[in-house]
């Protein structure tokens, strides 16, 4: 068996050159306080500025700092999974390079990870820090959104985790290339506890993420975690029928009264069950799509936590 680390921190960071020599000595030193066999991978997630170079430099200076450069931005979630494939650890933290994940926390983070035997401490946000007022409207109608289509509950949970290495491997098993990290974290199962945390602000310039990384990720948490859009219309075309019907039964009684225009119920009745119809079929094509989608994503059918199967541990 390969001798694992102890504890691997992965890093995504993008155009993060003004401050991120400084963060990462506040972080590495914070850490190395309090155990000695911490590994680091810093992923520079395609940043156009020197940040690279930067990174290079902490290699050097650390011998337990490993780092990984993309050609392009390929998003933060992409880049965690880089840093959590890349190397072999008992346990992994998860955290962003800004300081808006305060490193003080990881101490008491892992302590409860070992007092509750968890294998996962998720940080959450006790507070959500400075935000624009309409961000917070955005951002809230997002999580109502999301919850009511896939279940996740992801209004104040953040990247900030601690995670074992079943963890670990379950996520690495997940080919799907469109990644939502926390909402596969929750997918994946085992057991969880919740941490909360404060928020720091950001100290150097504002947010990495634009409206439309934003938007486009929103868009990869619904579309990888449910596929319910697709038959939507099932339930459209069960208000148009039953629409079809009351509609249908006017247009019949001014037929029969004699107020209508000649061949025009015909039209109407046809319209309005026809679309019906159309809407229906589409919603079962819908049906198999999404099982098609389902079953194209290829994720494990079953993820095992514990297993008692070897011979030895019979007893007859
Ligand atoms: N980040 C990244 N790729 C991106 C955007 C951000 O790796 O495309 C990194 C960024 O450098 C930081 C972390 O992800 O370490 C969180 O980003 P940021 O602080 O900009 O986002 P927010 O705090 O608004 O979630
Ligand atoms: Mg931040």
């Amino acid at each position: 068996m390969r001798d694992f680390i102890e504890l691997a921190v992965i890093l995504p960071v993008f155009n993060e050159a003004k401050a991120i020599d400084k963060h990462f000595k506040i972080i590495y030193d914070t850490l190395k306080q309090f155990d000695s066999d911490i590994h680091f991978v810093i992923v520079d997630d395609g940043s156009i500025d020197d940040t690279w170079s930067i990174v290079q430099g902490l290699v050097k200076d650390y011998g337990d700092v490993k780092a990984i450069r993309f050609s392009r931005n390929f998003g933060k979630e992409l880049a965690i999974f880089a840093g959590l494939e890349s190397i072999d650890a008992q346990k992994y933290v998860i955290m962003d390079s800004d300081l808006q994940h305060p490193p003080k926390y990881i101490k008491d983070m892992l302590e409860v990870m070992d007092t509750e035997n968890a294998d996962i401490v998720e940080g959450v946000k006790e507070s959500r820090g400075k935000e624009s007022y309409i961000y917070k409207i955005v951002a809230t109608s997002f999580y109502r959104l999301l919850e009511s289509l896939t279940g996740l509950k992801l209004e104040n949970s953040s990247d900030f985790k601690i995670i074992n290495n079943r963890v670990v491997s379950a996520l690495c098993a997940i080919k799907e290339k469109s990644l939502f990290f926390r909402g596969l974290v929750d997918w994946v199962g085992f057991k969880k506890v919740e941490f909360p945390f404060v928020v720091d602000a950001r100290e150097d310039g504002t947010s990495r993420f634009t409206a439309r990384t934003l938007i486009r990720l929103a868009f990869t948490a619904i579309l990888s975690h449910t596929s319910k859009p697709l038959y939507l219309t099932i339930i459209a075309s069960g208000i148009m029928f039953v629409l079809a019907i009351i509609l249908g039964i006017q247009t019949l009684y001014n037929y029969v009264l004699g107020h209508a225009i000649g061949g025009f119920t015909t039209v109407i009745i046809l319209i309005l069950f026809s679309s019906s119809m159309i809407m229906f079929s589409l919603g079962i094509i819908g049906f198999y799509i999404s099982r098609i989608y389902d079953e194209v994503k290829g994720r494990p059918r079953y993820i095992i936590a514990e297993n008692h199967l070897r011979d030895e541990e019979t007893h007859e």
